[in-house]
């Protein structure tokens, strides 16, 4: 009897954001990531995603496997996707590139930003219709991606796709890509009687579109799944109505990307078992080229600066854990963002050069030296639907501090309740000067800290569980 092969799961990942493509944050990391990992449990699992002006994308070979057209109002434009041809990323890595829209530096920040995301999801679908590629599973990652689902089922141009699964994951719900009706405009075709699926308080809004359109959400840990029942930035009674289809998946982390025994960003390597060496040349590097003095701790903050990541309490924070330990810590930022926060910092720098450092902008290397080199990890957010950053901190045998919020709350129990970080629950200078101070204690004792940092350094937050529970919710009936 011949053995019927089953043949595998074949699922394409949309995102607008892929490490190392092009990273503005932590949806690229995730994106680069979970393919890896769902391609080692069995599944067919590839990136689409645009085309953009940056050094991954100049460096690697493609072959065109799609050259065709969309039309937007009066426009015609040329679509090409364009598949890197030696997946060196581990799966299949397809960018869709539209001469005039989808071809710049950048990943956002451009006037015409809703029009290129249509164009984006519109070009992907019309590929996969004219090529007759029929997925299992399109997982649509936050609003740029958002309004896939409802194309699917809502075009006719796609008919060819109608029925297709689609799961929508929500790296972070602030981001909505609300806009003017107008803009339906730029839409493919689409059934004019289904229009209030695109619609939520009068705007076109993808996420909205997203949540209802698509046979399963989730977001990227339980604690902000839970948030999001009561605080949404207005989607809240939409997510309530919506709840059954509703999930919560906490990220995991690249382990070969961020591992302090390969990593070759680091100054030194170093294991568990030399951690204690290791992280005290790291520090004593990263203190000589920011003038620090290594024998204080160091803490430290990586991220955007952004009402959402606590950036605007981080020049009062600075200020007062530095008067009021009497100079007894260091701080180092590493970031970017709200030039208002980018000037105030650059102010208290002068002010209080011995105890603080700071480099802004985007510095991935810098990144991991300052996870390996720091003691703490500041993270203020006011919302963290998952927060990367702790993970990488603690794999580095960093300690966290954390707003006890989203998915800080998942990962970052308190030392004094038997977890291995510091968190504090009100948003706010006060509460996150409270915790530095606790920290410092912490740093007094090395035997205490020592043994947590070996602790932290073990902890499993590999992707291996929730890429299992991604597959489980594609296979779903
Ligand atoms: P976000 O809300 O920004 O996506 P995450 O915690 O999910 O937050 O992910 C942030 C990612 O971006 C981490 O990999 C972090 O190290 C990285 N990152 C943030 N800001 C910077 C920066 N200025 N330079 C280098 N890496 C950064």
């Amino acid at each position: 009897m011949i053995k019927k092969i089953k043949k595998p799961m074949i699922v394409f990942h949309l995102s607008v954001e892929c490490f190392p493509v092009a990273k503005v944050g932590g949806l690229a990391d995730v994106v680069g990531a979970l393919p890896k990992y769902q391609k080692k449990l069995g599944v067919d699992a590839k990136v689409v995603m645009p085309w953009y002006n940056k050094p991954f994308v100049q460096e690697h070979e493609y072959e065109v496997v799609f050259d065709g057209f969309i039309h937007q109002i009066h426009h015609t434009f040329q679509v090409l996707v364009l598949k890197e041809k030696h997946d060196v990323l581990g799966y299949e890595l397809y960018l869709v590139k539209i001469p005039g829209l989808l071809d710049r530096d950048q990943v956002y920040g451009y006037f015409d930003e809703s029009q290129q995301f249509i164009a984006f999801q519109h070009a992907v679908l019309h590929w996969l219709s004219s090529m007759k590629i029929r997925p299992d599973v399109l997982h649509c990652h936050d609003y740029h991606t958002g309004l896939v689902p409802f194309m699917v089922e809502h075009c006719p141009d796609f008919e060819f796709l109608k029925g297709v699964k689609t799961i929508g994951t929500i790296h972070n719900g602030e981001y909505q890509g609300t806009m003017d009706w107008q803009m339906s405009n730029y839409m493919p075709r689409f059934d004019a009687w289904k229009w209030g699926f695109l619609d939520w308080n009068g705007r076109i809004n993808p996420l909205a579109t997203m949540i209802k359109c698509c046979n399963e959400f989730t977001a990227v840990s339980q604690g902000y799944m839970t948030e999001l029942f009561e605080e949404a930035q207005g989607l809240q009674d939409l997510i309530k109505q919506e709840h059954q289809k509703a999930h919560g998946i906490i990220n995991g982390i690249d382990t070969e990307v961020w591992d302090p025994q390969t990593d070759k960003m680091l100054f030194e390597n170093y294991n568990i078992k030399t951690a204690n060496k290791g992280k005290k040349a790291n520090k004593e590097f990263l203190c000589n080229e920011f003038h620090l003095n290594p024998d204080l701790p160091l803490y430290a903050f990586i991220g955007r600066f952004a009402g959402e990541k606590g950036a605007d309490m981080l020049p009062d924070i600075v200020r007062r854990s530095i008067t009021e330990t009497q100079g007894a810590l260091n701080i180092l930022i590493l970031g970017s963002g709200n030039p208002q926060i980018e000037n105030t910092l650059k102010q208290l720098r002068e002010e209080f050069y011995v105890n603080f450092a700071m480099d802004l902008g985007y510095k991935e290397d810098l990144s991991h030296k300052i996870y390996a080199g720091a003691d703490f990890l500041l993270m203020p957010s006011r919302v963290e639907p998952c927060g990367l950053n702790q993970m990488y901190a603690m794999r580095y045998g960093t300690i966290p501090i954390v707003r006890y919020t989203g998915g800080l709350k998942d990962t970052v129990a308190d030392v004094s309740s038997g977890g291995y970080g510091l968190n504090y629950t009100f948003p706010g200078s006060d509460d996150a000067v409270h915790a530095i101070k606790r920290a410092l204690y912490l740093y007094g004792s090395k035997k205490e800290m020592n043994n947590l940092r070996k602790i932290i350094m073990n902890l499993d937050f590999s992707w291996e569980k929730s890429a299992k529970n991604y597959i489980t919710l594609y296979k779903k009936k």
